[in-house]
This record gives structure tokens, sequence and C-alpha cells, in this order.
């Protein structure tokens, strides 16, 4: 299995559906790492442009990989080990390239996509067994359209017919992580 994950904050959507860049929050970046290791994912890349941005994020990885929290609660810092900053989704995929080959990336997504079929579980399933998939999260509102369009898959919504459909990505990356690896009781 090589699956890799990222938390996107930018190109991302707003309400208006205007492509923008969105703030890293410190639960997302904790919550992802614990639910990727979890599910042994490879590594969780936190992508986002500002400078000011990454450093806050390495400032959180630092204080867990090697600082006090590290001491305090090992379990959380094991979690963090997989988590990498970087500036774009671009650099995420040329991290994967380097350490084992082009990925394929799937996007995820409220909504169904439009324009294409969105992939069924297994299919996502299928692919990650055949070589590296990056699964792109996104924040704000969603990936911006310029992104779904150029990822290889876009996997099927949670839920779409659902009256009320507003998961936090928090919720919806362990839901999609469990529904490609999830214990089959
Ligand atoms: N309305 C936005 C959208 O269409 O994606 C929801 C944005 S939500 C705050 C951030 C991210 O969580 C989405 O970009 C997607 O990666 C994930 N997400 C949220 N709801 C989802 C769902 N029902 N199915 C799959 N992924 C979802």
């Amino acid at each position: 299995m090589s699956l890799y994950i990222a938390l996107v904050h930018h190109p991302v959507k707003d309400r208006e559906g205007a492509t923008v860049t969105t703030a890293v929050t410190n639960l997302d970046v904790h919550d992802l790492a614990r639910s990727a290791r979890t599910y042994d994912v490879v590594s969780y890349f936190v992508v986002t442009p500002i400078a000011a941005q990454q450093d806050l994020v390495e400032r959180i990885l630092e204080h867990w990989r090697t600082g006090s929290g590290s001491r305090r609660i090992p379990e959380r810092s094991e979690a963090l080990s997989r988590c990498r900053c970087v500036p774009s989704v671009e650099a995420a995929v040329e991290a994967v390239r380097e350490r084992e080959g082009a990925p394929r990336i799937l996007a995820t997504g409220a909504k169904p996509p439009v324009g294409r079929t969105a992939m069924a579980y297994a299919e996502g399933r299928a692919w990650i067994a055949q070589g590296p998939v990056i699964l792109l999260f996104g924040t704000g509102h969603g990936l911006a359209r310029e992104l779904v369009d150029r990822a290889d898959g876009v996997l099927a919504p949670i839920r779409p017919g659902a009256g009320y459909n507003h998961l936090s990505v928090r919720a919806a990356a362990a839901i999609t992580l469990d529904r490609l690896f999830g214990d089959t009781v």
C-alpha cells in the first residue's frame, strides 16, 4: 500500500467559489496526522504557500518531534513524525516521485465532481495497491476546480445525497481512510 495524504490550504474555494488561501489550524495538523498514522499512510503533507504559515507548522512539528511534547505524549510524536509541510501540491508530488515514483492524484469533495465520474472506494483501493497515490483534502469550501480538474481521479463524496453535508475535513479524512482501509468486521 502506498498512500499519501495532503491537506491543501491553496488553491481552495471560498464561499463564493473564488480561489483563496486558508490559514492552517493546529487541530487539523494534529487530527489528520493521528488518522494518517492509524491507517499507516506513508506521509501527510500540509500544503501552504505562505512562509509564515510554514513556520507555524514547523514550530508545531518541532514541539512534538523533539520538544517537550514528544516527551509528554510519545504517541503524538509518532503521529506527527510522518507530517511534512510543503509549499504546493506540486512539491508534495515531487517528494513522492523522488521517494518511489510519480504518484496518481485523487481529489475529494462533498459534491460529485462536475463532468467526470466519481471513483468508488474499491477502485481507489486498487490504485493504492498498484502504486503511490496522493489523496487531496481541501479546507475552506473545498478544493479549487483547477486542482480537481488536474487530479487523476475524484473519490465519491461521503453521503452526497444527504440533506446536510458539511463534514469537517478532520471527520471527512477519517471516514475516507476507514472506507479505504477500515477493518472489515
Ligand atoms: N463544501 C466543501 C466541499 O465541497 O468540499 C466542504 C469543505 S470541507 C470544510 C473540507 C474538505 O473536507 C473537502 O475539501 C473535502 O476534502 C472534505 N470533505 C468534506 N465533506 C466531504 C464529503 N461529504 N465527502 C468527501 N470529502 C468531504
